[in-house]
């Protein structure tokens, strides 16, 4: 079987490299009981977010209240600011029954965008959304401003749904001038200088919007989670379970909550960090932040093998004698490449080492890089489904779909099946279950579609007057 022939492989290792092997296995494995213990310290971080503001997970309120009915119509602008794109896209909704249309295009994103100030960003963002909005001949003939839902997908606070003040920038990200300030206002004012006819209706969290759009057509959807280059969760709260949140709106109004949870144990109490993980955090912007997501986020699992093949080779036990300027580059491999290592031939990967990290892979190399990359992903997986357990548990949710977005979830083929598997051990599923009572799906397109049904209903509720 394809396990035995990989235990035979890793055999073929040199006894210091099993040794080193035996360490990092011991540091990077969470177990079902510490999974159950990270789960619970995770359940009162959540608690206490809705408690009080200013607590490490911030628990933001969205003022997307409700799920929809699916019901919902129209057409709208959508745009999402990604991690290395950026997407517009015209939707046009026809209810649950009839065809959603979709119509978009990606913009990309420089890297320098990502550390430049607030002006590169939002006339970026304007200029691409009028060359979107020309190129398809949206501008209506009277005038008319055209309805836009735009995907913030950094933790912000909002007063109200068309309102955003940037908390921090997390996945990398460091813009001057927009941390403590309204992006939504930032971008309403460039859409402005350029005459945009553009109304800016609702700024979601790119979880809001998985959740949105996936039980726009699925109604037993429960949780939009997002793994990808970052994590984070959205779920339904009811107004009178946010003590912190002052409002007229009935007890029994549905708030949808944007945890923000890759702040989960920025104290560092329960997470298992190796000295990687607090290398990581150490070169990252925003040192002492997101500490959960840095261990278990797609943007830092390539990371995470890079750093520790760097170690192996400066012990002079990989890549011996060979130039690995390449490899110390930092944020140089993707969760692609990683999950390349743990699926494809040897053929395959050391052309890849070739090309990309001009590397000459030798087997013994190979093996313990398949290792690696198997134990790295295999803690993310188990890492990141704590969140969604922790939520599950607090609202005594006992069945139903947790829709899943992200890199790491759509491009990692075993991560489906390692998140039920550690769901079940923080949840005491019976080993011998049937079917998982709460089950990952794959989301529907929430910075695109969910983006729009949000901004549906928040028309729909201005219309009727219950703003
Ligand atoms: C952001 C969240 C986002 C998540 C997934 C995190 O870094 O703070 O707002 O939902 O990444 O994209
Ligand atoms: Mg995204």
């Amino acid at each position: 079987s394809a396990k035995a022939s990989e235990a035979d492989g890793l055999k073929t290792l040199s006894p210091a490299l099993q040794a080193e092997l035996k360490a990092l296995e011991a540091d990077f494995t969470v177990d079902g009981p510490k999974l159950k213990h990270i789960s619970q310290r995770f359940e009162e971080e959540l608690r206490e977010g809705l408690e009080k503001n200013g607590c490490n997970i911030p628990m933001n309120v969205t003022w997307t209240l409700g799920f929809p009915t699916g019901d919902e119509t129209g057409e709208f602008l959508a745009m999402d600011l990604g991690g290395t794109n950026l997407r517009v896209c015209w939707i046009e909704l026809k209810g649950r029954d009839g065809e959603t249309v979709v119509t978009q295009e990606k913009y990309p994103l420089a890297p320098q965008i990502k550390t430049g100030d607030a002006d590169a960003l939002w006339s970026l963002l304007a200029e691409s959304l009028e060359h979107f909005i020309d190129a398809n001949h949206l501008r209506r003939e009277d005038g008319e401003a055209l309805p836009l839902g735009f995907t913030f997908s950094y933790p912000a606070t909002q007063e109200y749904v068309d309102h955003g003040v940037l908390q921090t920038w997390t996945k990398g990200f460091d813009i001057k001038g927009v941390e403590g300030e309204d992006a939504a206002a930032q971008l309403t004012e460039a859409m402005k200088k350029r005459n945009l006819p553009v109304r800016l209706v609702a700024l979601i969290n790119d979880t809001t919007g998985a959740m949105i759009a996936s039980a726009y057509n699925d109604p037993e959807t429960i949780i939009g989670a997002i793994f990808g280059t970052g994590c984070n969760a959205a779920y339904m709260e009811h107004v009178k379970a946010i003590p912190k949140l002052k409002t007229d709106l009935p007890g029994d109004t549905p708030m949808a909550i944007n945890c923000e949870y890759g702040a989960f144990d920025n104290a560092h109490r329960v997470l298992p960090r190796t000295k990687f993980d607090e290398r990581i955090d150490r070169d990252s912007p925003r040192p002492g932040e997101q500490s959960f997501e840095k261990m278990s986020a797609g943007l830092y699992l390539g990371e995470l093998y890079r750093l520790i093949m760097c170690e192996l080779h400066d012990k002079s036990l990989v890549f011996k004698g060979q130039n690995i300027t390449a490899l110390r580059k930092p944020y140089i491999l993707d969760t692609a490449f990683l999950s390349a290592l743990e699926d494809d031939t040897f053929r395959t990967v050391r052309t890849w080492f070739e090309a990309k990290l001009n590397l000459c892979l030798n087997e013994e190399e190979f093996h313990l890089s398949r290792r690696l990359s198997e134990m790295i992903a295999l803690r993310g997986a188990r890492l990141c489904i704590c969140g969604v357990a922790a939520i599950c548990r607090m609202k005594g949710i006992q069945s139903g779909h947790v829709a899943a977005d992200g890199s790491v979830a759509n491009k990692h083929p075993q991560f489906k099946a390692r998140w039920a598997q550690a769901m079940g051990e923080i949840l005491d599923w019976p080993s011998d279950r049937k079917e998982d009572p709460i089950v990952i799906t794959s989301a529907e397109d929430g910075s695109g579609v969910g983006a729009a049904v949000i901004a549906a209903m928040t028309l729909k509720r201005v219309e009727e007057g219950n703003m």
